[in-house]
């Protein structure tokens, strides 16, 4: 056996996302508007990645192609080793189905319906069967810290709770990248440093997690900042994450508390 066979290299030797000089043009009548000009990007498995930048400079755009909600106007753009930046749009639904999930700023679950089937409805849109889909709705949301709020509806969680019914839902499908755009943009710091303390273990699990945001405090739990401007990246920065740790809910010492019964 040769030493090169003895070898072997490792299947995930490329970064799971490859961005090689996208370009993303939008053009509305006669103004054309360049959004994105020639972004180049490697993005590896389980890397936990922030995404800043003014408003304007192509944040949305660069999450819409990443997400295959959107193909670049040139550029190549590889997902797990498969070219997706050429794909129709119904297999761009495939892909998004198969390895991406989703975030957003205002999680978008379904009112009147339980955490449990915000959770399952990825699956009720993949054909998994009634009991399957139980089954993985409630690991997800154990995963989250909600396992004893399964039943409840949207209204009767808590801004930081329903981000994480809508994280639970991005995963119940086992993506390989989360995107999230603004995740903690409607919650307070110490919900916002719960999501992002999920998103690291996601990280740490292998999952790659692309998040927008406005906040350098929420950027500091990332391990690498790309900021873009103008279409362009303006910096790329790795380096140690901060561990987002939980503050304790505060509850006041005993001697101050009312009286039971009294309150
Ligand atoms: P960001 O998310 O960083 O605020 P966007 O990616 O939304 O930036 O926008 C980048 C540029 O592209 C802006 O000038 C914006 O006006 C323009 N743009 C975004 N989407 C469209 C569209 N669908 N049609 C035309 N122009 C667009
Ligand atoms: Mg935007």
């Amino acid at each position: 056996m040769s030493t090169e066979e003895a070898t072997v290299a490792p299947a995930n030797e490329h970064p799971l996302i490859e961005l090689s000089d996208i370009q993303k043009v939008y053009a509305s009548g006669d103004v054309s508007v360049h959004a994105l000009r020639g972004v180049t990007l490697g993005i590896a498995r389980g890397e936990f990645v922030a995404v800043m930048g003014s408003s304007g400079s192509g944040k949305s755009t660069l999450m819409n192609i990443l997400g295959c909600l959107d193909r670049p106007t040139s550029g190549i753009y590889k997902l797990d080793g498969a070219e997706v930046s050429r794909l129709t749009k119904a297999e761009l639904a495939e892909v998004r189905n198969k390895t991406l999930g989703f975030v957003f700023q205002n999680f978008n679950l379904l009112a009147r319906t339980s955490a449990q089937e915000n959770v399952e409805l990825p699956l009720v849109y993949a054909g998994v069967s009634g009991k399957e889909r139980r089954r993985r709705a409630i690991a997800a949301l154990t995963r989250v810290g909600l396992q004893e709020r399964m039943d409840h509806t949207p209204n009767q969680l808590s801004g930081g709770q329903q981000q994480r019914v809508a994280i639970a839902r991005a995963i119940v499908s086992q993506p390989k990248v989360i995107l999230a755009d603004e995740p903690t943009g409607n919650l307070d710091s110490r919900t916002s440093v719960e999501v992002m303390s999920i998103f690291q273990e996601l990280g740490r699990a292998g999952i790659t997690v692309v998040l927008v945001t406005h906040e350098p405090d929420i950027a500091e739990y990332a391990s690498r900042v790309i900021v873009v401007k103008d279409g362009y990246i303006q910096s790329d920065k790795q380096r140690e994450m901060k561990e987002a740790i939980v503050p304790p809910e505060f509850v006041p010492p005993v001697s101050v508390r009312a009286p039971e019964g009294k309150a």
